[in-house]
């Protein structure tokens, strides 16, 4: 016979954006199971770079202290490298690198220390529904069927939701989707211990747009590195090359390519994965339902970096249901008191990410001039990423950021 569960919050997915929602949910005494088809510690294919805008809350999980002692680097330089191999280097504040295998666990450990149930193995295939209302999940666990029952879901299943495509809340937009690939190579030349470094597009490849990024971020001193390819949807289609082409043509055409990699070996496969970015958070709530991080493509859309909207999400989802918990009211109009908090919370980092790829990196001249800009600042190569990009957009583009700003 088939099981049913009943709680009242189910958390589907464990990552960072989930295991948040749970940690709050059981800290505001809010029942709740949280579930996630891996066995756990799980990898994520993943840069791993943490902003520190996440530390106020990794503290308050009790994570912080035991991902810094294991984190296997601190980023504070951070070099942008364009079409011809030209580059510019700049400062932003310590960013921890770590796995996410350790990571995510140490935070989806915090959520059951809070007191949130936590059930492994478990795949959600598709949605209970119930006159137009999400009333939990069909699932397997074990390969068994198995529906878990809730008063409100989140729906925390990462870029590859099923989920959200039922709800037609997964947006699609191809210009900001990218192709991520993600290997650990050991035996890198040159590469500063705590320098990440950001490769466009290689004059040499045809048809290809730019965001086609490859980067490098060190670990353990900087022989052995995350070896990152991301590579626009539209730009993959065009261009006829794998991604693994296109990362082999990189290493072996390009200066910092041959330089950094001549020596190195691949620790583990390249593997990928499909992420969508955004401008702006999209539709996140329908009745019953908030979907949060990977799961509503709350990717930046410049660095690709999504932890802090999933993170971010979690919090503010967490806070609002235990509001509706409280009231005992779990109707659409009290959940989608979440919409307009996270658009308020996220949107300035997006947007901010937004503009800086549409009218900065996506332009290969404002891309050269951004540069002698950032090497004319006082004190160069000792400027902030942040504040300099910013400076450039409203002074030298007349843009107007409104409350658009850098996380980094
Ligand atoms: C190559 C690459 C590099 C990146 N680098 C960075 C970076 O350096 N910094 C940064 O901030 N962001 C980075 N990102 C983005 C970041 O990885 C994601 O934005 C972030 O993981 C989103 O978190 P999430 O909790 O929404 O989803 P995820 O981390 O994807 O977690 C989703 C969880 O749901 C589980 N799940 C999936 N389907 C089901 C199901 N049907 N039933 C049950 N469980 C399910 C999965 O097992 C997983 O544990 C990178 C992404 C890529 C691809």
């Amino acid at each position: 016979m088939m099981k049913k569960i009943k709680r009242t919050a189910l958390v589907v997915g464990a990552g960072p954006g989930g295991s948040t929602a749970a940690y709050y949910l059981a800290k505001l005494g809010v029942d709740v199971l949280f579930v996630d088809k891996e066995t756990w510690p799980r990898d994520k294919i993943c840069g791993g770079v943490y902003v520190p805008a996440l530390y106020p809350m990794l503290k308050e999980m009790g994570c912080y202290d035991e991902m810094m002692k294991y984190q296997a680097c601190s980023i504070t330089d951070f070099r942008l490298i364009d079409r011809d191999e030209d580059y510019v280097d700049m400062k932003t504040e310590p960013a921890m690198i770590a796995t996410r295998r350790f990571t995510d666990d140490q935070i989806r450990r915090a959520a059951i220390r809070m007191g949130a149930d936590f059930m492994e193995n478990y795949e959600a295939t598709s949605l209970i529904m119930r006159k137009g209302v999400v009333k939990g999940v069909h699932g397997l666990y074990h390969n068994t069927e198995m529906d878990i029952e809730a008063d409100v879901t989140i729906i925390a299943n990462g870029s590859h939701s099923e989920l959200t495509r039922q709800l037609g809340l997964f947006p699609d937009p191809s210009d900001l989707t990218v192709y991520a690939f993600r290997a650990y190579v050991d035996g890198v030349e040159g590469l500063a211990p705590n320098m990440a470094e950001e490769y466009y597009v290689p004059k040499g490849l045809k048809g290809w747009s730019p965001i086609c990024t490859t980067w490098l971020n060190p670990h353990y001193g900087g022989k052995q590195a995350v070896l990152g390819l991301t590579i626009n949807e539209d730009a993959l289609r065009d261009s006829g090359l794998s991604a693994m082409e296109f990362y082999e043509f990189w290493r072996d055409n390009t200066k910092f390519g041959q330089e950094r990699l001549k020596n190195a070996t691949l620790i583990d496969k390249f593997r990928g994965w499909r992420l969508p970015g955004c401008r702006q958070l999209g539709k996140s709530v329908v009745p019953g339902a908030i979907a949060i991080g990977d799961a509503v493509g709350a990717s930046e859309c410049a660095f690709d970096y999504g932890i802090p909207s999933a993170m971010t999400g979690g919090m503010i989802a967490a806070n609002v249901i235990a509001g509706c918990a409280a009231k005992d009211d779990f109707s659409y109009d009290e959940l989608n008191a979440y919409q307009k908090m996270a658009e308020e919370a996220l949107n300035p980092s997006l947007g901010f990410n937004a503009l800086f790829r549409d009218e900065l990196l996506n332009k290969e001249d404002v891309m050269k001039d951004f540069f002698k800009f950032v090497k004319a600042q006082p004190g160069y190569p000792n400027v902030m990423f942040g504040d300099t990009a910013a400076k450039y957009m409203m002074e030298v583009l007349k843009l107007d950021l409104g409350g658009n700003k850098s996380n980094q």
